[in-house]
């Protein structure tokens, strides 16, 4: 389930937000202000941020440019909510690195189809979208894994945790995920757990994914991480 968290000092448009969200089916988080927002994404990364221009102390503008310049939370997606429909906030805004801009008062309908719009451009393993990658084919909606098995499409028995793993690292593939980014991206937390962890559950990936051929889809990168590299057909293959 995607988590998504609503950055608004005002309660009754947070919980609005956070009823229509929840009943679209994301895992909502609200915080009051820019202090508590910290708070939470310390503690949990989240898929996508809805975040309050004005905000009591910090505003949303400072948070989202804090964000941007940590390592961590740089590639943030974030979706700025303002009352001000100025042109010249609305690029101050955008130059801080907010993904999108939503001038209040805004219709659930539009807040969904720009959240959804954000997380395809910026994290695709936070839909339901099916993903093909070798003979692959990841379809999160019905949580189902198939490869090719002796020529054959067959499901693949996978664990809950390998196949959100997976669905991360297809939808991010040639790139190189250290384990602390994985533990962020895929399990939420990156202080809790350690990094071992990790290790033990690519193993698991590997051992699922060999009835299909494809364990060697996913590479260690000594010293770095893990990478989903998708084999190239060539001509000079032969
Ligand atoms: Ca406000």
């Amino acid at each position: 389930m995607s988590r998504i968290l609503i950055v608004e000092d005002e309660s009754a448009i947070a919980e609005l937000l956070s009823i229509n969200l929840r009943h679209a089916g994301f895992d909502v988080t609200v915080a009051g202000d820019a202090e508590a927002a910290q708070a939470a994404v310390d503690r949990v990364l989240p898929d996508l941020v809805l975040l309050d221009w004005m905000l009591p102390g910090l505003t949303g503008l400072q948070l989202a440019r804090r964000w941007r310049g940590d390592a961590r939370t740089r590639e943030l997606p974030v979706i700025m909510l303002t009352a001000r429909a100025d042109e010249a906030d609305k690029i101050a805004g955008l130059d801080t690195g907010a993904d999108d801009y939503l001038t209040k008062p805004f219709s659930a309908k539009e807040l969904l189809a720009r959240i959804r719009a954000v997380l395809r451009r910026k994290a695709p393993q936070a839909l339901d979208t099916a993903v093909e990658v070798g003979n692959l084919l990841l379809d999160p909606a019905s949580r189902r894994l198939t490869g090719q098995v002796d020529g054959e499409a067959r499901e693949l028995r996978i664990g809950p945790t390998e196949f959100k793993l997976l669905h991360f690292l297809m939808t991010h593939p040639e790139r190189v995920h250290s384990r602390a980014q994985l533990l962020d991206r895929v399990w939420g937390d990156h202080v809790f757990i350690e990094e071992r962890t990790v290790d033990v559950h690519v193993k698991r990936l590997r051992e699922a994914l060999s009835p299909a051929q494809a364990s060697n889809l996913i590479e260690t990168v000594r010293g770095a991480g893990y990478r989903l590299s998708a084999p190239v057909a060539t001509a000079a293959a032969r």
